[in-house]
């Protein structure tokens, strides 16, 4: 600590104090962050993702330039764009990876220019990864998976319309949610009548899964689990063409605007409330603390998470059920979402 204190005074930049200087050495942090996003048919990731890894930034180390750039889920476009910003001056990448496997030649390139990768909500495997900061993927999908049981009966049919199956994450969530439903099916109380993966996240794929389900289904189906909000809209779009909104209990995540409308107006159940602001300024402290040659401290980063290749120091994030007014509030109150803005679709 002593040496620490020496260090912290005498102004040395050259890194390597174990994290033990202040917090105003990281707001003198300088340089340049690049935030690759994923895509943006799902609203999170221009919305509260980026809103809050700017504001983050410009909190904590209001001298470091931020660069962002979107994927539009292509995950070509995104190995170029990394390298874009490295070939610009980035000296660390926050990535939400679009296919988790090529991202992981991201890290490595990374890696090989001395750019510190933290991986932003979805893991990226088999690469030498810095750091991972995320919800506990497990926990999303359990919640969904049981509030599913709790709304259907013995004999309902269910229809399963997973995520992207590029994403490490959409595999986490069926990790929380499939066991669920599967204990179900092998005690004879559920059936799953149709089950698909949906490229992208894409909305519109989900909402052509669910009307091919429905029609190979005779329109029999009494619970949908759908991955996240984006694809629970058009989910119950197609439903509705059917007569069925509102009749058929459908799950998601993220608390988007329009998910937590539909739950208020009955025709989605439940979402899955993550605190976007939160997970965005974490991302932030850490690469403020990495441009100021510190190492984020433990309180920071206080889990790890095996990527195949090491321990990852990484920040898992609660999540938090939502299905009714009450529970809504949380996503107004975390200041995700303005009152007004929600009551205007309901
Ligand atoms: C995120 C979800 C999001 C989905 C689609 C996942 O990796 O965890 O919050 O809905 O991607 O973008």
């Amino acid at each position: 600590a002593v040496v620490g204190l020496i260090t912290a005074a005498c102004g040395d930049d050259d890194g390597g104090d174990g994290g033990q200087g202040s917090s105003e050495d990281v707001s003198e942090a300088t340089g340049t962050v690049a935030l690759l996003l994923p895509e943006n048919v799902t609203p999170r990731w221009e919305g509260p993702d980026r809103e809050g890894f700017e504001a983050g930034m410009a909190e904590h180390a209001p001298d470091v330039d931020v660069q962002v750039f979107n994927a539009l889920n292509d995950a070509a476009e995104q190995q170029q764009q990394a390298e874009q910003a490295i070939t610009q001056g980035a000296e660390v990448l926050v990535i939400a990876a679009v296919d988790k496997t090529a991202a992981s030649v991201i890290v490595e390139d990374a890696e090989a220019a001395d750019v510190p990768v933290i991986a932003y909500d979805r893991l990226i495997e088999d690469a030498p990864l810095d750091y991972y900061v995320t919800f506990d993927g497990e926990q999303v999908g359990r919640a969904q998976g049981e509030w599913l049981m709790e709304n259907t009966a013995d004999g309902d049919q269910l229809v399963v319309i997973h995520g992207s199956e590029d994403d490490d994450n959409a595999q986490w969530f069926a990790e929380g949610y499939m066991p669920v439903l599967q204990e179900a099916v092998d005690n004879g109380t559920r059936t799953i009548g149709y089950e698909n993966w949906t490229p992208g996240w894409d909305p519109s794929a989900a909402q052509e899964s669910m009307e091919a389900a429905l029609t190979q289904l005779d329109n029999d189906v009494q619970g949908v689990l759908s991955a996240n909000d984006g694809m629970a809209a058009t989910i119950v779009t197609a439903l509705e063409a059917q007569g069925l909104a509102g009749e058929v209990p459908v799950t998601g995540q993220d608390a988007t605007e329009q998910g937590l409308q539909l739950i208020l107006n009955g025709r989605q159940g439940m979402s899955v409330f993550k605190d976007f602001t939160q997970q965005a300024d974490v991302a932030a402290q850490i690469a403020a603390a990495l441009l100021a040659d510190q190492e984020p401290s433990d309180e920071l980063v206080p889990d790890a998470v095996d990527n195949g290749m090491q321990d990852v120091p990484s920040r898992l994030l609660e999540v938090e059920v939502i299905d009714d007014e009450e529970s809504v509030m949380l996503a107004v109150d975390a200041g995700i979402h303005e009152l007004d803005a929600i009551c205007s679709g309901v």
